[in-house]
């Protein structure tokens, strides 16, 4: 059987100057989005490993902290999260899972403009942020099910061993990235690849029980609260659940122990689209959107000012939770009329 991974990469002439710049280039900065995720995290340092196996100078910056029950993942205590005043010359920029600069956070014009080159690895709907920038290299396709998958194949196209520390990391980007294998970007590669990465020694027990095994108990009271919150519109087929600053005082959690909670509104069996709407302080608001079939929850996000994927999306705006649901709802009438 061919290799169904090898027919995912559909811009060869791109994917092979891609590798071509991390064989032959000395000094790299790796970098993600915000709010970093396994897939973000995963690829970031899968690179991060193989760079610096290969004697290469490597700097990983996030700027926000690492989430919990991703601290687990080899090389998270390596990673920086304050970036020195110039990150010297000749330095490649490799971005993973995240294919705006301004989402990388608060450094990113620096890191851009002191960079000599620029790699976007990355599968989130491409608004061209980087066509018309000359150094960079951004290799974006939507088809991708995670960030993770592409690292995986530029790996192996270098044939620089997949340790098994990679290996970690990169079948837990797939691993978050396709929902354990539940999401409708599960594909055949998405299995071949993560049996690869078993084989390269990935522990899926052991990282599962990590990933969604190990959270803190003030989750639960969270999502106790959340939950209670419940509306749902459209006769059931739009779910919206809301956590608010009092909310989060009450329980002691933070932002990133909602992770997922979106989930919980998707997994209604009427439900096309899922709302989740949290004020962590007071008028600052993140929105997670999915939907399951045919509502393009990107689209919802664009309308105001984020982004994502068709069935899983989001963005970050000013205002309380209800205003927020409340022009969420408009938004998804207009678009796509009554569900
Ligand atoms: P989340 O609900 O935070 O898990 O995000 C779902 C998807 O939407 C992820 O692929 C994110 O990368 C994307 N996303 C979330 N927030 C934003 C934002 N402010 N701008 C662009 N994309 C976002
Ligand atoms: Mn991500
Ligand atoms: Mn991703």
């Amino acid at each position: 059987m061919a290799s169904l991974r090898s027919d995912l990469i559909k811009d060869r002439g791109l994917f092979e100057k891609v590798a071509a710049e991390l064989n032959s280039r000395t000094h790299f900065v790796l970098t993600c989005h915000v709010r970093p995720d396994g897939d973000a995290i995963g690829s970031m340092l899968g690179l991060g490993h193989a760079l610096g196996e290969r004697g290469k100078d490597v700097i990983i910056y996030s700027e926000d902290a690492v989430p919990k029950n991703l601290e687990f993942l080899p090389g998270t205590g390596d990673i920086e999260h304050k970036l020195p005043e110039t990150i010297g010359d000749d330095v490649v920029l490799c971005i993973l899972d995240c294919g705006e600069p301004g989402r990388i956070g608060s450094k990113s014009e620096q890191l851009v403009e002191q960079a000599s080159r620029i790699i976007v690895l990355d599968h989130h709907l491409d608004n061209g942020a980087f066509a018309n920038e000359e150094k960079a290299l951004a290799y974006i396709d939507q088809d991708f099910f995670a960030t993770g998958a592409l690292v995986m194949l530029l790996l192996e196209h270098l044939k620089w061993p997949v340790t098994k520390p990679i290996a970690t990391c990169l079948y837990s980007a797939i691993i978050t990235d396709t929902g354990a294998f539940r999401h409708s970007n599960t594909t055949a590669a998405a299995f071949e690849m993560a049996s690869a990465l078993v084989e390269a020694g990935a522990d899926p027990y052991v990282i599962s029980n990590h990933l969604y095994q190990s959270y803190p108990e003030r989750r639960i009271h969270l999502l106790g609260l959340v939950l209670r919150t419940l509306e749902v519109f459209d006769h059931g087929r739009v779910a919206v659940l809301q956590a608010t600053p009092e909310m989060f005082r009450i329980t002691g959690a933070v932002p990133e122990d909602t992770e997922d909670f979106v989930g919980f509104a998707r997994s209604i069996d009427t439900v096309e689209v899922a709302v989740f709407v949290r004020e962590v302080h007071a008028g600052h608001v993140t929105v997670s959107l999915r939907s399951k079939e045919f509502v393009n929850v990107a689209r919802i996000a664009k309308a105001f000012g984020g982004g994502g994927h068709f069935h899983a999306a989001g963005f970050t705006t000013t205002g309380n939770t209800a205003e927020v649901r409340d022009a969420i709802l408009k938004e998804l009438g207009k678009l796509y009329g009554e569900l």
